[in-house]
């Protein structure tokens, strides 16, 4: 029997539910049982891949070619295996099945409605995740916050879903307790709020994960079991902590597992996390410090830095960090300024490696060729993930090859084009069908003997994930070659380059694909690994 546990949000967004649910999973899973997971997303796009990173935070793509929410990078992450496109769901795509059935007269003349049959979508499926995963537990985020129009015909499905198996669905919110600081209390009022709006969806939750700066205390505890029907050990305390990897280890310090089992009438299990453990207590005990920069564009709001654009990039630099013993310090560097004021990039020598990640358009790209010239010259350490890749060859074409107009067709239609579209991309580019189009998911790549890519995989056929449109161009390879830029990685189905890399240098390579997806905590990325070795010597 599948078993499914509702993650819904309380109070405001942001508070780690995405975390959460990952580390329920974790449990579950260390316990024995079989886990799968669902993220929700309320909105109308049928998926991430058509919004601007600053809107959304990281686009995460699994092999599938799923261009998801950046939670399942976090399921992935803990649960330490791949999701795909079913575990991924937005109104756009539920509403787009519907529609579908019923000009396919699958609904056999009846009038079909938001409510029933929105829902039933839904519920539909969340149950064929369930059995594709063969799962004992599906998890399922309800995104945003109670309370919103957004998200309400997903609570609706959650209801009928339990009316129609009453031991079979579990609720969990996830609320916050602020502490404002002229009170310097923590409060629970905004919790006892949202659990009343949850209460007149249909929705009692069992349990409440209270989110907060600091511990909760009994006292607030039983407040909330008191005034949200929820008994006081269902209560839990979830403080902020220094590492995300903490909280499935905080949560079974309150016994969160068994406490689950408990109300599905399930036996507890040992849990073994031993590994997971280990590494969370290292974690803590590293001393020496390692400092990346990343150099990107997407990351201010208004006057507040974001960091979630990049999210799978940053949780790589950490895995490879903390295996070689070191804790690593992340600074953001706007490309922007090395554009008005190249002179700035000599700040890069504070550095013990750069990385440029992904990305998309003009904005900022010449002020990261700089930097990557800065960091080519200077032997620091030097990691392009995707476009990262294109632009140090478009900066390797320009400075060391002689080819002076060497440009992405994503840029400009003049000069020397070094990169440029994919041929199959062409025509969707022109008929504007731009969603779920690109270049996506894992593709094969075949390693050249001796490369430092094959150094840091130790093998040489490997697969990894795409998300692009654009590519460095054959015609050029063999002038780039001759100067000394070996190609080391080409997925031979389509002869493309997959890598680029430069021999006499400490590191300094770039990828076609986003090796930041594949990372996980208790297996970093080879390629990470090999940065963060360069980047500590
Ligand atoms: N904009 C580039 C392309 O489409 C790079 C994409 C990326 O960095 N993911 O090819």
């Amino acid at each position: 029997m599948t078993r499914y546990i509702f993650i819904v949000g309380g109070v405001m967004s942001g508070v780690g539910k995405g975390v959460a649910c990952a580390s329920l999973g974790k449990i579950l899973l260390s316990k024995g049982f079989a886990v799968s997971a669902v993220k929700i997303d309320p909105y109308i796009n049928v998926d991430a891949g058509t919004m601007n990173p600053l809107e959304h935070g990281e686009i995460f793509v699994t092999d599938d070619g799923t261009e998801s929410d950046q939670d399942l990078g976090n399921y992935e992450r803990f649960l330490g295996r791949s999701f795909s496109k079913v575990n991924y769901m937005t109104t756009g795509q539920v509403y787009d099945s519907v529609i579908k059935r019923e000009r396919n007269l699958e609904y056999k003349g009846k009038c079909v409605e938001v409510v029933p049959h929105i829902p039933q979508e839904v519920i539909s499926r969340i149950k064929v995740t369930g059995k594709q995963d063969k799962a004992n537990f599906v998890l399922i985020e309800i995104g945003g916050t109670v309370g919103e129009y957004q998200n309400m015909l997903f609570l609706e499905a959650a209801r009928m879903m339990q009316a129609s198996n009453q031991n079979q669905v579990f609720f969990v919110m996830v609320s916050y307790l602020p502490i404002p600081s002229n009170i310097g209390e923590q409060k629970t009022k905004p919790t006892q709020t949202a659990v009343r709006t949850l209460n007149a969806a249909g929705i009692q939750p069992d349990m409440i994960i209270a989110r907060s700066e600091l511990p909760v205390d009994k006292i607030r505890k039983q407040k909330i079991s008191l005034s949200c029907n929820v008994p006081v050990d269902y209560v839990i305390s979830a403080p902020d902590v220094k590492s995300i990897y903490e909280i499935p280890v905080n949560f079974e310090k309150e016994d969160v597992g068994k406490k689950i089992l408990e109300k599905f009438g399930l036996k507890d299990k040992k849990q073994d996390m031993q590994e997971w453990r280990a590494l969370v207590q290292k974690i803590h005990s590293l001393k020496k410090t390692v400092k990346i920069g990343i150099v990107g564009k997407y990351f201010k709001i208004g006057d507040f830095t974001l960091m979630d654009s990049y999210l799978s990039v940053i949780e790589a630099i950490k895995h490879a960090a903390w295996q070689e013993n070191y804790k690593p310090e992340i600074t953001w560097l706007a490309a922007e300024k090395y554009e008005k004021n190249p002179k700035e990039t000599a700040e890069l020598k504070e550095f013990d490696g750069i990385i440029i990640p992904g990305g998309f358009g003009n904005r900022g790209s010449e002020g990261k060729i700089k930097a990557i010239e800065f960091c080519r010259k200077q032997k620091i350490p030097f990691f392009g993930l995707c476009l990262g890749l294109q632009l140090a060859v478009i900066e390797f074409a320009r400075n060391v090859a002689g080819i002076k107009k060497a440009n992405s067709a994503e840029f400009t239609t003049k000069g020397d084009l070094v990169i440029d579209v994919l041929p199959d991309q062409k025509v969707l580019l022109k008929e504007k069908k731009y969603g779920g189009t690109m270049r996506l998911g894992a593709y094969q790549c075949t390693l050249m003997n001796g490369s430092k890519a094959y150094q840091a995989y130790k093998r040489s056929e490997i697969s990894e994930r795409h998300r692009h449109r654009y590519e460095i161009q054959n015609e050029y390879k063999e002038r780039l070659e001759k100067k000394g830029m070996v190609f080391s990685g080409i997925n031979k189905e389509r002869d493309l380059i997959e890598i680029g890399e430069l021999p006499n240098h400490p590191f300094f390579l770039g990828t076609q694909f986003h090796p930041e997806l594949k990372s996980r905590p208790l297996e970093p990325h080879p390629l990470f690994v090999e940065f963060m070795r360069a980047a500590t010597r």
